[in-house]
């Protein structure tokens, strides 16, 4: 990984997980972004290949309930580039949580990622 010229974290995408989590769940994701990435969509590549994150994110909503949002701020999101300048959601203006987070979320939701998952 590198750093940007706005400080933010160099990290080009895999595209068969950029397709199931940016495409398929995330507001914000305009195509042609392939070198940003945010907290949770690094917590996933990191933890599952893309041919289970598939199948598992099969019966997520494609809007969050925010389950484990506590959690998931303090463990993903206090490490992700968008967090200071450039997450709407965290800045509470009412937004949207990333296409990451909604996943991480409903992820833990079905057990499928344990509680405490910044002790992993
Ligand atoms: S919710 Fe915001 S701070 Fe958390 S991972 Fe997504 S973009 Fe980053």
């Amino acid at each position: 990984m590198a750093e940007g010229s706005d400080g933010l974290t160099i990290a080009m995408k895999n595209p068969l997980y950029t397709k199931i989590i940016c495409g398929g769940f995330c507001p914000f994701y305009r195509a042609g972004k392939e070198d940003l990435t945010c907290g949770t969509y690094n917590f996933l590549v990191g933890i599952v290949t893309a041919a289970e994150l598939k199948v598992a994110v099969r019966e997520i909503k494609a809007v969050s309930d925010l389950f484990c949002d506590a959690e998931i701020k303090k463990f993903i999101c206090r490490q992700c580039d968008f967090l200071i300048d450039g997450c709407d959601f965290r800045a509470g203006t009412g937004s949207r949580s990333c296409g990451g987070h909604t996943i991480v979320s409903g992820l833990m939701r079905k057990s499928l990622i344990p509680f405490g998952l910044g002790e992993q």
